[in-house]
């Protein structure tokens, strides 16, 4: 299997460039951002516990989203591999998924981390909110509060798969294409 964390915080591209790994690479693409925004659409239980967090730039808790990826995996079960994005956006996430892949003779291949100053993630995502319509790229304020949130919660988790020598950084300014092709270039070398 090939099991691609793609990293990077929000507004780094992750979901753009989900896209083209995963007609590339034959993957399946798992977005707990995605997962959750259907289910809020949906009006599910846990659209609405998952919006009363998304709304404030905040992470939906661990155990909820934990087990919400679990199942996910579990519906593509002959899946050639996988692509998480946004996912994971904590330690204890980072370890919960090691643990559930083991249990399932699997493991994560890479981490692919995006790069991008919070300056240009700013502009990227007021630019989104305009044809997204997402209340949580709209906002100034909760743009700010989500960077922090990354900083302070999601960015530790690359020195969990770093001390596992499967970390990649990748310069993620510049245009789409430029940055798919650093990213086709360091898939092609695993
Ligand atoms: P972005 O990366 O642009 O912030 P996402 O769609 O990945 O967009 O995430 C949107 C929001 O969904 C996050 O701000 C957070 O509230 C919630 N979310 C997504 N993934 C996770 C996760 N793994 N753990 C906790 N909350 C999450």
């Amino acid at each position: 299997m090939l099991n691609i964390v793609l990293f990077g915080p929000p507004g780094a591209g992750k979901g753009t460039q989900s896209e083209r790994l995963i007609n590339k690479y034959g993957l399946v693409h798992l977005s707990t951002g995605d997962i959750f925004r259907s289910n809020i659409k949906g009006q599910t239980d846990l659209g609405n516990l998952a919006k009363s967090y998304m709304d404030q730039g905040k992470l939906v808790p661990d155990s909820v989203t934990i087990d919400l990826l679990r199942a996910e995996v579990l519906k593509h079960d002959s899946a050639k591999g996988f692509i998480f994005d946004g996912f994971p956006r904590t330690n204890a996430q980072a370890k919960a998924l090691d643990v559930f892949l083991k249990s399932m003779g699997a493991s994560i291949t890479v981490m692919l981390s995006l790069d991008v100053e919070d300056e240009e993630l700013k502009k990227r995502l007021l630019k989104r909110a305009e044809v997204s319509g997402r209340a949580d790229d709209a906002d100034p304020k909760i743009i700010d509060n989500r960077i922090a949130v990354y900083h302070k919660e999601t960015a530790p988790v690359k020195s969990f798969y770093d001390l596992q020598d499967k970390l990649i950084s990748i310069k993620g300014m510049g245009s789409v294409n430029e940055i798919t092709e650093r990213l086709f270039v360091s898939i092609d070398a695993l």
